[in-house]
This record gives structure tokens, C-alpha cells and sequence, in this order.
């Protein structure tokens, strides 16, 4: 069992700490583990600054392999929230620190964030997912510095109703990118959590994936506390297998090692 999608006390967001996560992990026989704090630049919420010191999160992900690297494999990543504004700023960032994983996910768009529900005001939900979309899109055909796009559609996280139209259109063309570039997707179990029927993205969109030859996935919890360490990984195994996937990704130094299903 590998999560790939995990925060700890360096996310503005959490407050539990990383070697508390390591604990459990290890407690859930999870064999790796990759954290993926948030930084993410100019956030809409003043109440959140997902920002940390960069030197001391390479340290503290030194320390506890030195403690636990016997036991389970650590990796270094992170989660960016990327907006068109903000491509050059991250890209000076990533090139100049050395991750084993980035997850390119998107929290705000068009200048607000999803989670507060700021985005949605004003909207019919078909402007709101297709403005998100879009604008997902317009980032990823210029920023290539990621290892995966992090829960693709996570605007049904926030706001779902079943007539929607899903814009499988503009999701078929960021998927494209995603595989032309070399990059690939997450599968993000905290869906289950938030009452869809699904992690993110949905098995339509993995279906999709798949017919357009797509074969990197990792698979994370989005954990912001032990709990839900490996939330869902055996489930969302099994549906990747029926799908005709027949590998999970894990990555080092942001290259990625596939394992067989
Ligand atoms: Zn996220
Ligand atoms: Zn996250």
C-alpha cells in the first residue's frame, strides 16, 4: 500500500505531526508514504498561508527517515495550487528545490477559492465547472513542472448535481496534455469521504484516461489526519483493475516507478 497524497504540520491546514502520520501509517501497513504539503501561492482565504520554510521540510523528511526509513519509505513532494497568475513563480520554486513528487492541483480559480464556496456565488453550476475546467486547461498547457494532476475534478467536490453537463470535452484535452508531457493522474480517495460515489476523478474520467492510453496513477489520501491514512487504497485497486489499468505509480526524485496491479 503506497499514499501518495498525505499532510502534515507544515500544510496551514493541519496540525498533526508528520512523524504522528509516519506512526500510523506504519500501524496501517502502509509500505510508503509520501508527503505533500501545500504551498499554495497567493490563496484567496486571508486565513490560510500555505507556505512553508522549504530548508527546515527537507530537514524534518531527512530526520524521520533516519528514523523510520527502515520501516517505510519516505518521499518528499508537494502539493501546489496553481493559477494562471502565479506559472512563473512556481516554476522558479521547483526548479531551484528538489522534490520526489509534485501534485498540480488547482483550489482556486479565477481568483477564488472553491473551498469557502466564494467561486460558486454567482454562478450557474455549468459556468462554475466549466470556468474550472478551463481554466485547469489554460495552466497545464504551459506549467510542465508536476508529477500529477491532483483530484481533476474536484469542483464536484464542492458543489454536485447529477444534470450537470461534465465537460468531458475540455477533459479530454487536459488528459492529452497530461500524457503527451509525461505526466499523470492521482486518484484521490478523500472523494469517498465527501460522500461521492467515487475518489477523484470519477471512473468516467478514468475510463477516458485509459482509452487515450493514459498509465501513470497514483493513488492518495488527501489525509489531514491519521485516521485516514490508506482510506479507500483497496477499493480504488480493485476499480483500476476493472478499468484495465495495470499499474500504480510511485515516484522518486520525480521519476516514475510503476508496480504491477
Ligand atoms: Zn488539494
Ligand atoms: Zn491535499
Amino acid at each position: 500500500m503506497f499514499d501518495y497524497h498525505v499532510h502534515s504540520h507544515f500544510s496551514a491546514d493541519c496540525d498533526i505531526q508528520m512523524e504522528k502520520m509516519i506512526q500510523n501509517a506504519l500501524k496501517k501497513g502502509i509500505m510508503e508514504i509520501c508527503f505533500t504539503d501545500h504551498i499554495d501561492f497567493d490563496y484567496p482565504d486571508p486565513d490560510f498561508i500555505f507556505e512553508f520554510d522549504l530548508q527546515t521540510y527537507d530537514q524534518h523528511i531527512h530526520q524521520m527517515r533516519e528514523h523510520y526509513g527502515q520501516e517505510i519509505a519516505i518521499k518528499k513532494g508537494v502539493e501546489i495550487g496553481i493559477q494562471p497568475h502565479l506559472i512563473d513563480r512556481y516554476n522558479e520554486v521547483l526548479n531551484e528545490e528538489s522534490f520526489d513528487f509534485i501534485i498540480c492541483s488547482m483550489h482556486s480559480t479565477a481568483g477564488y477559492d472553491l473551498h469557502s464556496g466564494k467561486f460558486f456565488e454567482g454562478k450557474t453550476l455549468n459556468e462554475a465547472y466549466e470556468t474550472y475546467y478551463t481554466e485547469l486547461y489554460y495552466c497545464i498547457k504551459s506549467f510542465k513542472n508536476y508529477s500529477v494532476l491532483g483530484h481533476l475534478d474536484l469542483v464536484k467536490r464542492y458543489r454536485y448535481d447529477q444534470n450537470v453537463h461534465h465537460f468531458l470535452e475540455v477533459i479530454e484535452e487536459i488528459l492529452k496534455t497530461v500524457i503527451t508531457d509525461g505526466k499523470g493522474i492521482e486518484v484521490n480517495t478523500s472523494g469517498y469521504r465527501s460522500g461521492l460515489e467515487s475518489g477523484m476523478p470519477d471512473m468516467d474520467i478514468l475510463r477516458l484516461y485509459k482509452d487515450l492510453n493514459g498509465e501513470i496513477i497514483t493513488i492518495g489520501s488527501d489525509s489531514h489526519t491519521p485516521d485516514t491514512l490508506g482510506y479507500g487504497y483497496q477499493k480504488t485497486v480493485e476499480q483500476l483493475k476493472d478499468i484495465g489499468f495495470t499499474y500504480i505509480t510511485t515516484y522518486e526524485k520525480q521519476k516514475p516507478i510503476f508496480h504491477k496491479l
